[in-house]
């Protein structure tokens, strides 16, 4: 019996060895976590943990681990990765090093030094650079509730009963913008007097800044307008439970806002989501927004914190974004890629596909990527991408899908009028104005309430 034990732990250890050696970081890495305390591989479990948080460069899980357990070559990378939290910009302050989650009082988590806000979550450290003359101390308790829901709702249920009094509502709206197409749409149909700003990922990755900054200059130059950008790197939060680097829930990209929601005296914050992910579940399946769990649960929270959660383009698909974009002074800047450097957009990757690719801008359709996405089914983003397919006359290169491509979807470029309805007073009376403007509402709204593809997936 302990023979077969003895082969079985070997067994084990094989395998987390084998997908620790492919880069396989997040599966290795679930593997060797529960392997932590047993008996016989508990010191390679350890190893292989904490290697593969240094690997997805998860530095404040590698700093915890080490001091969890505290072993020579845990210490070792506890100091590179020390030295690479620097990267950020931002060094932890030595005088904070020693604070623990206050897992009591959720709001006494956060801290400032200089322009930099601290907070303090279960896992480690997350910081945002503030602009000059930010105080942390004067921001009302409910902008710091709101705050910690969007950033950790989906792993510390208890903070969805944090309780704060109310505040009142500012006067000014903020769009959370990161400069693609449909940012870009939404900035066209709000105010001119919207605030807009950009949540700049702070660590160095894949993605690139490059076109977003380029946007931000000609948008100051042509209509004197500033892009306020706030770096931080609290995308980092989700890869302490095996998720890739992003945004924590739907609303954490707004997360700066909702912390300068004082400074700025802002009434409320919009976010650039179109159709195709509010009307739509997962993009291909009609769902009656207004009565969803989601919508009333956010409203309310945000409602509280005297903010309105305003989605200026939930009646526009990223088709008709694309449209609202092309009619503007600044499309030969506008660009979703995130991988773009030195001006230039790759045409290799998904966002190049399905917003480049009908601007009649240059990609590759038979590129890795964008091969790999129109084979697999469900279809990512599936109603908007059949659109793209059929505006490009790509049909030839989908015979799998021919299927779905038999109606014309020109529909799908023209405003749902309903939509109009999900926004507050007073934007709702400028967003239709300018809607107009640039595109046509549905003849028949009935063919967005019928959209339910690929139906035999679960969603
Ligand atoms: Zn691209």
């Amino acid at each position: 019996m302990v023979f077969l034990h003895r082969i079985t732990r070997a067994w084990k250890r094989w395998r987390i060895r084998r997908l620790y050696n492919s880069s396989e970081w997040v599966k290795a890495s679930i593997l060797a976590e529960e392997h932590i305390f047993c008996k016989t591989n508990d010191l390679f479990a350890r190893d292989i943990v904490i290697r593969c948080m240094y690997n997805q460069q998860n530095w404040n899980g590698v700093l915890e681990f080490a001091k969890r357990f505290p072993l020579e070559q845990n210490k070792i990378l506890a100091d590179r990765a020390r030295g690479k939290i620097g990267d950020d910009g931002e060094a932890l302050p030595e005088r904070f090093s020693l604070i623990e989650w206050d897992d009591v009082n959720l709001l006494e988590n956060w801290y400032q030094y200089g322009d930099t806000v601290w907070w303090r979550h279960p896992w480690g450290w997350t910081h945002w650079i503030m602009p000059a003359g930010f105080q942390l101390s004067n921001i009302h308790p409910s902008l710091l509730a709101l705050a910690t829901k969007v950033l950790i709702k989906p792993w510390v249920p208890e903070s969805t009963k944090i309780v704060t009094e109310r505040r009142g509502f500012g006067t000014k709206l903020a769009l959370s913008f990161s400069g693609g197409m449909d940012s870009m749409a939404a900035a066209l149909l709000l105010p001119t007097d919207t605030i807009l700003s950009y949540h700049e990922r702070s660590f160095p990755s894949l993605l690139s800044h490059d076109l977003p900054i380029r946007l931000f200059d000609e948008i100051k130059q042509r209509w004197g307008r500033d892009v306020l950008q706030v770096p931080s790197n609290h995308e980092k939060i989700r890869t302490n439970h095996g998720k890739q680097v992003g945004f924590s829930t739907d609303y954490a990209a707004g997360v700066h806002l909702i912390l300068l929601a004082d400074y700025l005296n802002l009434g409320g914050i919009a976010f650039g989501t179109p159709m195709d992910n509010i009307w739509l579940q997962k993009g291909r399946k009609f769902r009656d927004f207004k009565e969803s769990w989601h919508w009333n649960y956010w409203v309310k929270e945000f409602a509280n914190a005297g903010l309105h959660l305003v989605m200026p383009i939930n009646h526009i698909s990223e088709a008709g974004a694309i449209k609202i974009c092309q009619q503007s002074d600044l499309i030969e800047s506008i660009n979703s890629c995130l991988r773009g450097r030195a001006g230039k957009f790759c045409g290799k990757c998904w966002k190049c596909f399905h917003k480049n690719g009908p601007l009649g801008r240059k990609i590759d359709p038979m590129s890795n990527e964008i091969q790999i996405l129109l084979h697999k089914i469900p279809l990512r983003t599936a109603q908007h991408a059949l659109w793209a397919i059929q505006r490009m006359g790509l049909e030839y290169v989908v015979p799998h899908l021919s299927k779905e491509l038999i109606q014309p979807l020109d529909w799908w470029e023209k405003a749902y009028a309903p939509g109009l309805d999900l926004i507050q007073r007073p934007w709702r009376t400028t967003i239709q104005e300018n809607t107009e403007k640039f595109i046509p509402y549905m003849e028949n709204p009935e063919l967005l309430h019928e959209v339910n593809l690929f139906s035999d997936y679960p969603l």
